[in-house]
């Protein structure tokens, strides 16, 4: 299955003690946003400290530099992705494989062992969560942004069932921990936006592959506390984006940012 046993068992004994979110998605009044710009779930849930990158991109409209993390980051997307999209056949497993990897050229020769892995994985993990009969969707095009302040169509790696599952290509941090929880937050107040019904949980995947490739699943239980914590950032996202205020660089900026060159000289 796409999910591993206890992660499910995690998610059954966290819904036993309750769930008593009262901002839900559909309640108007509780996620209205407070400005006409709509962020997209990348824009809130940022690395950047002071979001400086929503006004660099935004405003100063600063393109953003194609790095290599960012380019790893779609890699490593792709080869999990894909056997969840699409059901290869076990004869041309290896080929598309091969071709994922090298329309990423040397990115690909440099991790090719460990993506190999981390693609065997999801093959296996695909298989089992056709047979069992799993409802997923890849990438599905969640139309339920704008009632809760964000860009028209939010796109969660997976939905398992209503549960959207957030991809990361990184080990757990705190700072990446915290935001990768708005952003499953996003998530489920968009679907209860969408179509009325309750999401208490998020999974959020790391899959780190510096070394031997290690998956790591988390469970997110969307409380009020996170969804308050999502409208805030929503809003002072959107604020610096209509009125154009420069927040200004932050003092600690993850050299992977794409404007460090910008804010740092
Ligand atoms: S360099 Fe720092 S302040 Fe500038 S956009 Fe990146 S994270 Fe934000």
């Amino acid at each position: 299955m796409v999910l591993p046993r206890w992660v499910w068992d995690y998610i059954k004994t966290t819904m036993e003690n309750g769930s008593y979110a009262e901002i839900r998605g559909w309640v108007r009044d509780a996620v209205v946003p407070r400005h006409s710009i709509r962020p997209t779930v990348s824009e809130v849930s940022s690395p950047c400290p002071t979001k400086r990158d929503a006004y660099l991109r935004r405003v100063a409209k600063i393109p953003i530099e194609d790095s290599e993390s960012l380019r790893l980051g779609r890699l490593v997307h792709e080869v999990f992705l894909t056997p969840f999209r699409e059901s290869i056949p076990f004869s041309q497993l290896d080929a598309k494989f091969e071709s994922i990897i090298n329309e990423y050229g040397d990115l690909g020769i440099k991790y090719r062992t460990q993506l190999y892995e981390v693609y065997i994985k999801a093959v296996t993990m695909a298989l089992n969560t056709r047979e069992e009969g799993i409802p997923i969707s890849v990438e599905p095009a969640i139309p339920g942004g704008a009632p809760i302040g964000l860009s028209d169509i939010i796109k969660p790696d997976i939905l398992v069932g209503f549960i959207p599952v957030e991809i990361v290509t990184s080990s757990p941090t705190e700072e990446l921990t915290n935001r990768k929880d708005i952003a499953v937050t996003a998530y489920a107040l968009a679907i209860e936006a969408w179509i009325g019904h309750p999401v208490d949980i998020g999974v959020v995947l790391h899959i780190s592959i510096n070394g031997k490739p290690r998956l790591t699943w988390r469970v997110v239980k969307i409380d009020d506390a996170l969804r308050k914590m999502f409208l805030d950032m929503r809003d002072t996202v959107a604020r610096i984006i209509e009125h154009g205020d420069d927040p200004g660089p932050a003092s600690s900026c993850p050299r992977t940012c794409p404007f460090y060159g910008v804010c740092h000289g």
